[in-house]
């Protein structure tokens, strides 16, 4: 053990937590370094590419609280905004093997805040906030004979990963990468895995560009017997389960959720900013930004829990299970929550 990770040890034994007092010990650390912190889970941006005019791709230094990711998983990340943190999930896209350095892409959306944000301020030396990583978007541990990648637009970073990953374990099968973009310009990653395919013969690789005349997914654009990941718009998704049901799929697209006949009467309260509301139609995320707030949140579809905050009272309906639950004091995702009556959030 080098003296770094025994210090880290020390530091991060949870006597010497006690010791310093209420606050923690990384409270102290970092205002030594940022990143120093040993529980809590930090990067340093070491480096800063953009593949395309709406990307930024960024190399990160994670501490030693990092613990690591499956191929397809998330994290999420925190970025400080006008003294803001404001918190998205996104996905690497190194081997899960090689995490020394981590690797993110991120695509700009219109009207979004912190793809913008990071597209235009990401700079060496930037601080990022990591949470443990998540999600079941990932390959079975007995990968499966024949493999299939298939992603829309920002939906390679997951697929890019699992196929560093399958190379980097000499997977023998065959892969099929098959990348969709609006444009030949907003191809992501073409250079790095036609390098990989022409190092690797069971590698086939296939950029399509849909606005510019490229074939949209149909049958027969993969074999039936691979396994297939697919990751993109829902258009893709629904149209790769048409040929492939058993397809393993994950969108970044929030789903419209239909709440139209959802609205009860009542009062929203939004107790710790003191804001009331009549409700109205629409998601408690929904309803807190239409009164001004600006509540923490990630994905807008339930997957990330960035928006998970108390209901002090009331009941509320999820409207992705229509499940109704009226418990006080109780964590809620307020993005896939509407209220059924009066409702007390701690907000
Ligand atoms: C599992 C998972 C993995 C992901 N991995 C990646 C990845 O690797 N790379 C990547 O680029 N993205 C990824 N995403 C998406 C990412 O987390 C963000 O959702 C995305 O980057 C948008 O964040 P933003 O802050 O730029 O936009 P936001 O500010 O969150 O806005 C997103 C959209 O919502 C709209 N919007 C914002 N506020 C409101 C409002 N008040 N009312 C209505 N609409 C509003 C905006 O106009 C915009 O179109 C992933 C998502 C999931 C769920």
């Amino acid at each position: 053990m080098n003296a770094r990770t025994l210090n880290r040890r020390l530091l991060g034994s949870r006597l010497v937590d006690s010791l310093v007092g209420p606050h923690g010990i990384d409270r102290y650390l970092e205002l030594i370094r940022p990143t120093l912190t040993v529980f809590d889970a930090r990067a340093r941006v070491v480096a800063v590419e953009h593949q395309t005019e709406r990307t930024v791709t960024l190399t990160i230094d994670p501490n030693g609280a990092f613990t690591g990711f499956r191929a397809g998983q998330f994290v999420k990340v925190g970025v400080e905004i006008d003294g803001v943190r404001r918190t998205r999930t996104y996905s690497p896209t190194i081997s899960e093997y090689d995490v020394r350095l981590l690797e993110l892409t991120i695509t700009v959306r219109e009207g979004g805040v912190v793809g913008s944000y990071l597209r235009s301020h990401a700079r060496p030396g930037m601080t990022l906030h990591l949470s443990d990583a998540a999600g079941s978007f990932v390959m079975p541990a007995e990968r499966p004979d024949r493999v299939a990648l298939v992603s829309g637009g920002s939906g390679v970073t997951p697929v890019i990963a699992m196929l560093r990953t399958l190379v980097s374990e000499g997977y023998t099968g065959q892969i099929d990468f098959i990348h969709y973009g609006r444009r030949a310009a907003d191809w992501l990653y073409k250079p790095a895995v036609e390098a990989i395919a022409s190092a690797h013969p069971n590698v086939r690789v296939r950029y399509v560009a849909t606005r510019e005349g490229g074939e949209r997914f149909s049958a027969g654009t993969l074999s039936r017997d691979a396994q297939v990941f697919v990751c993109g718009p829902p258009e893709l998704i629904d149209a790769v389960r048409l040929e492939h049901p058993d397809a393993v799929a994950e969108t970044f697209t929030p789903p419209t959720l239909d709440v139209s006949d959802e609205a009860a009467s009542g009062t929203v309260r939004f107790l710790r900013s003191d804001v009331s509301r009549e409700i109205a139609p629409g998601t408690l995320l929904e309803q807190a930004e239409a009164s001004g707030l600006s509540p923490e949140h990630g994905c807008r579809m339930g997957i990330c829990h960035g928006c998970t905050c108390t209901k002090q009272a009331g009941a509320v309906k999820n409207v992705l299970t229509g499940e109704v639950s009226a418990e006080e004091y109780e964590e809620i995702r307020i993005c896939i929550s509407v209220p059924v009556g009066d409702v007390a959030l701690q907000l």
